[in-house]
C-alpha cells in the first residue's frame, strides 16, 4: 500500500506561486473542481493576511493511481522549527522558484535543511509565461547551488497550468514512496542513542510499533485540537489509546481522517501516510508539534522507562523556544485580568507563546512573553487588539541574555531564571559549551544529577530576559549575548550597501559565494539583538527590496557588554533600561535621549531626560515646560470648543501612559527600537 504514497513539500519564497501552483495541482487531480475558488489552501485569518502561505492546509490528491500528500511549509523564519517538522514528515519537496526573480535566502535555507535530511528535490521553475521570466539564468543557479542537471528542472506556469501535470508525475517518479525503516531512513527514525546502544529488540520488533509524528496541531472551533500527523509504522484508528512520548500524555483519537483539503473522517491512517487525529484536547500545548505518538501497549512504566521511551521518538524533535520577549501590559491597568485571560486563550491554538507575570514600577502589572520573533510579535498584538479588545503596551523586545554574576546565591531575579529553570529554558547546551562540560555530560546524566554535579559551576548563572532585570554592572561579571548566523541573497552591485549596513551591527562577514555572475550569497555573523529589531528592513530599503535574509541562532558569545539605564525627570524607568555594547553606549545614550525628547509631548513643567551607566551621567537632554501663552489661549472659548478639547483630551490620555510624573505615548517602547 505505501508504494502507491507519495509525501511532499513545496519549498517557496513568498509570492513566488505556491498557493497557485498548489491550486492547479488539485485541480489537474480533480480533488476540487476547477475555478470552484482561488488559493483554495489559505486559511482565512490574520495569520493568513500577514503571512499570507505560512499555513497551507495538507491536502491529499489522487494520480495516476498514486496517492499524493501535500503539506505545508511556513517561510517565515519566525517559524523556522515548523520547517523541520514539515520536512520530516514528507520524503520529497517540490523546489519553485520564481523564473523573473531567482532563489531567495529563506528558501535557500529551507533547502539546505531538506538536503540535509536527504530528501528528494525537484526542481521547478515558476511563472514562464511572465515576460520578465528569465529561466537561464535561475536555472544556472539551481545548477550551482545543487548541482542539478539542467534536464531535471522543470518550467511550468501555476497561472496557466502548462506543465503542470509534469510536476505530478516527477513526484511519482522522482519521489521515494514512504518505507518504514529502510536503509537511507533509518537515521530519520533512530535517535543517536539507538544507534549507539545495543538495544535487544530488533528493527523487526518495533516495526510493529505504532508510532507517528506530530507534525502540525490546530485549535479548530468545532473539533478542539486537531493534530495533524505522519503515521511512521502500523496504523492508527479511532478509538485506540495512544501515548505521546514527550508530554508524556494519554490520548485516545474520536475521530481519525485526512485532509481534502477539508476535513474527511477514515476508518484508519496507515503507515506511510498524512491524515488528522481530533483527541478531545483543550490546548494544543497538549499536543505539541514534533512529539511522537506510539501505541500505549508498549508503555509499561518501571524505571528507566521514559528514557527509553525517548529513544522511540522521531529524532531532531526540538521544543520550539521563543528568544524574543517584551512586557505585555494593558494601557489601562484595571484590564489586567482582561489580558492574563486573553493570553490564556490565545496559547491554546499557540503553544509556542510562553508568559509570566511581571510587575513594573512604570508600567504596574503585566506579563512577561516570549516570542519566536518580531513578526510573531506583532501578530500577538494586533490578535489581542482585533480579538480581545485589548490596548496593550509592548515593552522594548529583548533577546536572552546569560550573565554570569560575581555573587553566589542570586536565586532568582524577577523575570530571568536560576539554574534550575535552565533546563527547561533549552540553554544548558549552550551552557555546557561556555563552562567547558563535555555534552554528553548532559544526555547521560539526569537533569538532577547535572544540577548537583556541576552546582558550584552553575548557581552564579543567570538567564535575562529582561533588560530591566539586568542586575547591577557592578555584579555582573560576565555578560553573554546570542550570536545569530545571517545569509543574504541578492544583487552583487549592492554589496557595498550591504556591507555598509552590516558595519553599523557589529559584524563578522564569514563568506561569500557568486551564485551566478550576478547574485551572491554572503555569510555574516550578527547579534541577534541586532537583527530583530530592524535589519531587514533596512536591508530591504539599502538594496531597493533586491536582497533577501534568513537568520539562525549560532551560539552564545561573551563581550563586552553594559547596563544603561535612563531617568526621565530624575527617576529610573526600569522598563527603558538596555544593555549596549560598551563602545556604544555614549552614542547610544544620547540617542535614546534625544529620542524621547521628540517622543514626549511638553508638559506644564520642564523634564530633565538623562541616560546612565552604573549611576554615572552620559547624556542629557531637556523637555522644556509648555509656554504660558499656550495654556492662557485655552480661556474664553465657547463651550463646543472646550467639550471638543476635552474630548480630544480623552482620546490622547487613552494613548498615553504615565511613567511617574511624566506621561509618555504608549507606543513609547516600539518607537525607541526604530531608526
Ligand atoms: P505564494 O505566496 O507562494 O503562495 O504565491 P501565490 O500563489 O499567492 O502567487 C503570488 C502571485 O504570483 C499572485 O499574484 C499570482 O497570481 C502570481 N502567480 C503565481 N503563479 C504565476 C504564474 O505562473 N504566472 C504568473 N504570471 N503569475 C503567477
Ligand atoms: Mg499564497
Amino acid at each position: 500500500m505505501s508504494q502507491q504514497i507519495r509525501n511532499f513539500c513545496i519549498i517557496a519564497h513568498i509570492d513566488h506561486g505556491k498557493s497557485t501552483l498548489a491550486d492547479r495541482m488539485l485541480e489537474i487531480t480533480e480533488t476540487i473542481r476547477k475555478g470552484e475558488k482561488e488559493q483554495v489552501l489559505d486559511r482565512m485569518d490574520l495569520e493568513q493576511e500577514r503571512w499570507i502561505t505560512i499555513k497551507l492546509t495538507p491536502a491529499r490528491m489522487q494520480w495516476k493511481w498514486h496517492e499524493l500528500n501535500l503539506i505545508d511549509t511556513p517561510w517565515h523564519v519566525d517559524f523556522q522549527y515548523e520547517v523541520s517538522r514539515s520536512l520530516a514528515a514528507v520524503e520529497g519537496v517540490i523546489l519553485l522558484v520564481d523564473a523573473s526573480q531567482g532563489i531567495q535566502a529563506q528558501t535557500l535555507s529551507v533547502l539546505y535543511q531538506a538536503i540535509d535530511q536527504w530528501l528528494d528535490i525537484i526542481p521547478v521553475l515558476n511563472k514562464i509565461d511572465l515576460p520578465a521570466a528569465n529561466p537561464e539564468r535561475v536555472w544556472k543557479e539551481l545548477e550551482h547551488l545543487i548541482g542539478i542537471d539542467s534536464d531535471q528542472i522543470i518550467a511550468v506556469s501555476g497561472k496557466t497550468g502548462q506543465n503542470v501535470e509534469q510536476v505530478l508525475d516527477a513526484i511519482i517518479e522522482r519521489i521515494d514512496a514512504p518505507d518504514v525503516f529502510n536503509e537511507r531512513n533509518q537515521q530519520k527514525f533512530r535517535t543517536k542513542q539507538m544507534l549507539h546502544t545495543q538495544e535487544p529488540d530488533s528493527l523487526q520488533t518495533k516495526q510493529k510499533l505504532t508510532r507517528a509524528l506530530i507534525f502540525d496541531s490546530v485549535f479548530d472551533q468545532y473539533k478542539w485540537v486537531v493534530s495533524y500527523i505522519k503515521v511512521l509504522s502500523w496504523s492508527i484508528q479511532k478509538d485506540t489509546p495512544l501515548r505521546l512520548v514527550y508530554s508524556q500524555n494519554s490520548i485516545k483519537p474520536v475521530e481519525v481522517g485526512h485532509f481534502s483539503p477539508d476535513y474527511v473522517a477514515d476508518k484508519t491512517i496507515s503507515a506511510g501516510q498524512i491524515g488528522y487525529i481530533v483527541t478531545w484536547e483543550k490546548s494544543v500545548r497538549d499536543a505539541q508539534i514534533g512529539d511522537t505518538i506510539i501505541g500505549n501497549y508498549t508503555y509499561r512504566k518501571q524505571p528507566g522507562e521514559e528514557d527509553k521511551l525517548k529513544t522511540r521518538v522521531v529524532p531532531w524533535f526540538k521544543k520550539t523556544k521563543p528568544y524574543v520577549f517584551a512586557g505585555i501590559y494593558p494601557i489601562d491597568s484595571s484590564d489586567y485580568d482582561k489580558l492574563k485571560d486573553s493570553l490564556e486563550k490565545l496559547s491554546l491554538n499557540d503553544s509556542s507563546i510562553e508568559y509570566s507575570m511581571e510587575d513594573s514600577k512604570a508600567l504596574w502589572f503585566g506579563f512577561r512573553c516570549g516570542f519566536l520573533g518580531m513578526l510573531h510579535m506583532d501578530i500577538i498584538k494586533e490578535r489581542l487588539y482585533r480579538e480581545y479588545d485589548l490596548d496593550t503596551i509592548f515593552t522594548i523586545p529583548t533577546v536572552v541574555y546569560l550573565v554570569k554574576s560575581k555573587q553566589l546565591n542570586i536565586d532568582s531575579i524577577k523575570t530571568g531564571k536560576n539554574i534550575a529553570d535552565l533546563f527547561t529554558s533549552g540553554l544548558y547546551l549552550q551552557l555546557c559549551t561556555i563552562l567547558g562540560i563535555p555534552k554528553e555530560e548532559y544526555t547521560n546524566l539526569s537533569e538532577g544529577q547535572f544540577i548537583e554535579k556541576y552546582s558550584e559551576q552553575l548557581r552564579p548563572r543567570l538567564v535575562v530576559t529582561s533588560w530591566s532585570d539586568m542586575i547591577e554592572q557592578w555584579m555582573a561579571e560576565e555578560i553573554y549575548e546570542p550570536i545569530a548566523d545571517v545569509e543574504i541573497v541578492g544583487p552583487e552591485e549592492f554589496a557595498g550597501n550591504i556591507m555598509e549596513l552590516c558595519q553599523e551591527y557589529r559584524w563578522t562577514l564569514q563568506h561569500m559565494d557568486y551564485m551566478d555572475q550576478n547574485r551572491v550569497v554572503w555569510r555574516y555573523t550578527l547579534p541577534m539583538w541586532e537583527i530583530i529589531v530592524d535589519f531587514y528592513d533596512r536591508l530591504k530599503s539599502s538594496t531597493k527590496g533586491y536582497a533577501t535574509m534568513n537568520y539562525e541562532f549560532k551560539e552564545y558569545r561573551m563581550d563586552d557588554m553594559t547596563k544603561l539605564d535612563i531617568f526621565i525627570n530624575n527617576e529610573r524607568v526600569e522598563a527603558l533600561s538596555w544593555i549596549v555594547h560598551t563602545d556604544k553606549a555614549y552614542q547610544h545614550g544620547r540617542s535614546i535621549c534625544e529620542k524621547l525628547k521628540e517622543l514626549i509631548p511638553k508638559h506644564m513643567f520642564s523634564i530633565p531626560i538623562q541616560a546612565g551607566i552604573w549611576n554615572k551621567m552620559i547624556a542629557r537632554e531637556t523637555i522644556s515646560a509648555m509656554r504660558k501663552d499656550v495654556i492662557a489661549k485655552c480661556y474664553g472659548w465657547d463651550v463646543s470648543r472646550k467639550r471638543k478639547l476635552l474630548q480630544k483630551q480623552k482620546e490622547w490620555k487613552k494613548k498615553m501612559k504615565a511613567l511617574g510624573s511624566v506621561n509618555v505615548p504608549s507606543d513609547v517602547f516600539m518607537k525607541m527600537v526604530q531608526r
